[in-house]
């Protein structure tokens, strides 16, 4: 059975005071028996001391981005090897809005998962399709190309520790959430096409997640889905009873 993953994706919101509160709500509500797997992404700066907020929680810290490379002069960027040292365990890569302003690619979005697997972080790779993209008939092959190519050259070992999350751009802060029946047809055909690259065990073992728009409101009916496995939130991570509500809905 896939667990069920809720992640918070805080994007460049909440400064120290803002983080450690949520954090500290969080964890005060979440019992070490939750079966959901809790993730929060905040800012780069924040993240250490997330880790320390964490530690003996169920919540999990991710960073939002990384570079693929080790070290050297690439000013502004922070390395794996960083992330693992103050004790991160996710990352998110490959967000659409990273995708849209930071010009991330699909071969930096490849780089990227290869390299945090190889330093033993869990990807959270993104994908999906804008509106034009959906109208004109193309959203399947847009998110199966942006799978395959992040994908290349991974075993299927590999593939058992990245985590999907699809995020129709559409939906993304519009609070115009995808449908159930919308999400969960595109998170069939990432595992079709997962179990076309790999095979169906690796499949099935693959944890796949909506977002845009995820609320408390809507969380259940999108993760009793059969091909969806939890949710990647923006805007209703924020507050910590907001995200409460949503992990406590997943199911
Ligand atoms: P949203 O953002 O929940 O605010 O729509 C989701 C995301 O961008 O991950």
């Amino acid at each position: 059975m896939r667990k069920t993953i809720i992640a918070g994706n805080w994007k460049m919101n909440h400064t120290g005071k803002d983080m450690r509160e949520t954090i500290t709500a969080l964890a005060q509500s979440l019992t070490a028996s939750v079966k959901t797997e809790i993730v929060v992404a905040p800012v780069f700066p924040y993240l250490a001391e997330a880790v320390t907020l964490a530690k003996g929680t169920p919540i999990h810290i991710a960073a939002q981005n990384m570079h693929w490379l080790d070290n050297g002069a690439y000013t502004g960027e922070v390395a794996p090897a960083m992330l693992v040292d103050i004790g991160v365990t996710h990352v998110i890569i490959g967000h659409s809005e990273r995708r849209e302003y930071n010009n991330e690619t699909d071969e930096t979005v490849r780089l990227k998962v290869k390299s945090a697997l190889d330093h033993g972080l869990t990807p959270i790779l993104c994908c999906g399709e804008t509106l034009e993209q959906r109208d004109a008939g193309i959203m399947q092959s847009w998110v199966e190309g942006q799978i395959e190519k992040a994908l290349a050259g991974l075993t299927a070992e590999e593939m058992l520790h990245v985590v999907i999350a699809y995020e129709p751009i559409w939906a993304i802060g519009t609070g115009r959430t995808a449908t159930a029946a919308q999400a969960e047809e595109v998170c069939a055909i990432i595992r079709h096409k997962i179990a076309a690259l790999y095979d169906a065990a690796t499949a099935d073992a693959v944890s796949i997640l909506y977002g845009g728009s995820v609320k408390g409101k809507n969380v259940a009916e999108l993760t009793a889905s059969p091909d969806i496995d939890g949710g990647l939130v923006g805007g209703a991570s924020l507050k910590a009873p907001d995200f409460l509500e949503i992990i406590q809905n997943a199911v």
